[in-house]
């Protein structure tokens, strides 16, 4: 018996070989394992080593706690090995990668994830190119270069990044590397050590939605639907197609790119919109959007009170938190720190 399926969330479709979005109509794949393990399952046959991601610290912000009258928590995910959440899911893919007897993979970033898979690809012997927004900062394009990776630049944002990467692995037959189902299966990690924290919330940038959506799943591999904690999504008010759906109830009109300081959630159409949309319903959670002022005197904040450094971003939870305080009055709420501010250095 096979040990997982891969199946369409939005036709129900099965497939056998698609790690990507559903060929018949486009929307996200999911996976569903065969057993209820006490430990968390990955729809691979292989693993390779581990850079050491994983089990982050999740530390009390007693300052902001007093402050906002609730009880807020940090999930540091900056202290994975490349500096982000990434690393969870970079392990999976490349695990998945080597397994097809690929020679190389070619991902889209927007930079955390250019980062992450170059220093998983070059451990094992992958050729690694990666697509990006010719404004990435440029410390985290350093990160991916010493790593060996081939950057690509683009003129545009992330969205035509995943153009030009599906195209580079047809063209090479490279592994496409993204923000897919292999990716949310191995970032769901997260949720799994998040679960038995017993929270009311957890707060978490959203560009196209898989890190949100793979919280979601750990937590509720782990404890029963009625229990999971709302999944509160931010977006920057500059690029944000799913906030605008949430709040008019309408369906998801892709947004045009623009600037914002939130660089990770310049998506202006969401690989796992409409699927990110019904979890955050499940969950009774919502949208917010911050603007980039409100982003950057968080960043301030987090750094001045708490003495964590976090990616903008990263800060993004906290500026959505601070405009929705009100409803988790005396609440447990965990803030997901996406990523390092070492990162964004000028
Ligand atoms: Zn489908």
């Amino acid at each position: 018996m096979k040990k997982y399926k891969v199946f369409c969330y939005q036709c129900g479709k099965e497939y056998q070989d698609q790690w990507w979005l559903c060929p018949a109509c486009g929307g996200s794949l999911e996976v569903a394992y065969a057993q209820t393990l006490d430990t968390p399952q990955f729809p691979t046959n292989i693993f390779i080593e581990s850079l050491g991601e994983g089990n982050t610290p999740l530390i009390r912000l007693s300052i902001l706690s007093k402050k906002y009258f609730c009880d807020l928590w940090a999930k540091c995910e900056m202290q994975n090995p490349t500096g982000s959440f990434k690393d969870r899911g970079s392990v999976i893919e490349i695990a998945k990668a080597l397994e097809l007897g690929m020679s190389g993979i070619v991902c889209a970033s927007t930079g955390n994830m250019a980062a992450s898979l170059a220093a998983y690809a070059t451990r094992i012997g992958l050729r690694c190119i990666v697509v990006i927004p010719v404004k990435t900062p440029i410390s985290k394009l350093q990160q991916a270069v010493i790593c060996g990776a081939e950057l690509i630049k683009v003129q545009g944002a992330y969205d035509e990044c995943v153009k030009v990467a599906k195209k580079i692995a047809q063209q090479k037959k490279y592994f496409l590397c993204g923000d897919y189902l292999l990716r949310r299966e191995g970032q769901k990690t997260l949720g799994w050590e998040l679960a038995n924290s017993c929270f009311d919330a957890f707060i978490i940038p959203v560009g196209n939605g898989n890190i949100g959506l793979a919280v979601a799943k750990g937590i509720s591999e782990f404890i029963r639907e009625k229990n999971l904690p709302q999944f509160v999504g931010v977006q920057s008010t500059q690029v944000n197609p799913l906030e605008k759906a949430w709040v008019t109830r309408t369906e998801i009109f892709p947004v045009k790119n623009r600037n914002t300081i939130a660089s990770a959630c310049n998506v202006g159409n969401p690989l796992d919109g409409a699927f990110t949309l019904d979890v955050v319903k499940k969950t009774r959670g919502c949208f917010v959007a911050a603007t980039d002022k409100e982003i950057l005197t968080s960043q301030d904040f987090l750094a001045k009170n708490e003495g964590l450094y976090v990616e903008a971003t990263a800060a993004s939870t906290l500026a959505g938190f601070i405009k929705i305080r009100k409803q988790f009055r005396n609440k447990k709420v965990v803030l997901i720190l996406t990523g390092s501010g070492l990162k964004e250095r000028k």
